[in-house]
């Protein structure tokens, strides 16, 4: 089992506009949830570790060798990215990138745009000396952001248009209001800019809070560029529902499989249910071996 980067995976999906699904670990039962989601799928799927829950999970080493672990374990055979979310410091990206993750996210959004571009170039030349991917962030997406709770920030088309020039990044996360977290109401996504941030840059976007965002506008936000869509949110929110259904059904149990199972299953049947709204399920092949040169003749279906 190899962890592969985004790069191939997030081309292929542009180019057939679906999106890669994002799924954020926050402990061993989100390992095993998502891998098995999306082998079930059979999709290309994107583990990922936020850079503020490091220390929880274990450190950069362990949640890398976690998720290789697990999957060799396991004997998955959809292509799996192991990705960096929210990177804090240009160091904390080094160190993930050492431990064996094969993706970063350099977020630099709190910083004034020449200081993020300079810090996430640092990043790219690493990353690139180590065949690893990059992503980098403009603008603020709203709600909580690397523990600080904030406003949404639309990302500014110069911007995102020099931090891809000027860096290499693979993929951009340009702030168009979504938000970290739950919503309240219908969320309002610029579909306008994304549209021209879009073309204007040609890197695959990122969508980040995608969580409780409706699928017609997921679908809108795929075909306007976006290849990568990252959940969060409505993992949590099932997997905490089920445990205390667990625990109220049984108070009596204190058996750890018990309690833990049901929870885990339902993470899973949310990642499968997410793949399947991004129309990334039965992509796993195409994204891990065919040339990418060959795939406007396979006669894929974009999204509907
Ligand atoms: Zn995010």
């Amino acid at each position: 089992m190899t962890l592969v980067s985004m790069k191939e995976m997030l081309e292929r999906a542009k180019k057939q506009r679906y999106a890669v699904g994002q799924f954020n670990v926050n402990g061993l039962s989100w390992v095993h949830a998502i891998l098995d989601g999306a082998q079930e799928e059979h999709a290309p799927v994107i583990v990922a570790a936020s850079d503020r829950l490091i220390d929880f999970l274990g450190g950069y080493r362990l949640v890398a060798n976690m998720v290789r672990t697990l999957a060799e374990e396991k004997g998955i055979t959809v292509p799996v990215a192991l990705h960096l979310d929210h990177g804090k410091s240009v160091e904390s990206c080094f160190r993930a990138i050492d431990a064996g993750f094969t993706s970063v996210m350099y977020d630099g959004s709190h910083d004034p745009i020449g200081i993020n571009i300079r810090d996430t170039r640092k990043v790219v030349e690493y990353a690139m000396a180590h065949g690893v991917t990059v992503e980098a962030e403009v603008g603020t997406v709203g709600g909580m952001e690397d523990g600080l709770i904030g406003g949404i920030s639309y990302a500014d088309l110069g911007e995102c248009v020099r931090i891809v020039r000027e860096t290499g990044i693979d993929a951009l996360a340009a702030a168009l209001g979504s938000v970290h977290g739950k919503y309240v109401g219908e969320p309002k996504l610029g579909f306008a800019e994304m549209e021209t941030i879009s073309k204007a840059v040609g890197v695959p976007l990122v969508l980040h809070g995608a969580s409780g965002i409706p699928t017609h506008q997921l679908h809108r936000a795929i075909e306007l560029g976006h290849a990568k869509v990252n959940i969060n949110t409505e993992c949590v929110t099932v997997w905490s529902e089920q445990l205390r259904r667990t625990l109220a059904e049984d108070a009596e149990t204190t058996e750890p499989r018990k309690i833990l199972t049901p929870a885990r299953d339902a993470i899973r049947e949310a990642v499968r249910e997410k793949i399947r709204e991004f129309g990334s399920g039965g992509r796993a092949d195409s994204a891990a071996a065919a040339p990418i040169e060959a795939l406007e003749s396979t006669g894929t279906q974009p999204l509907a």
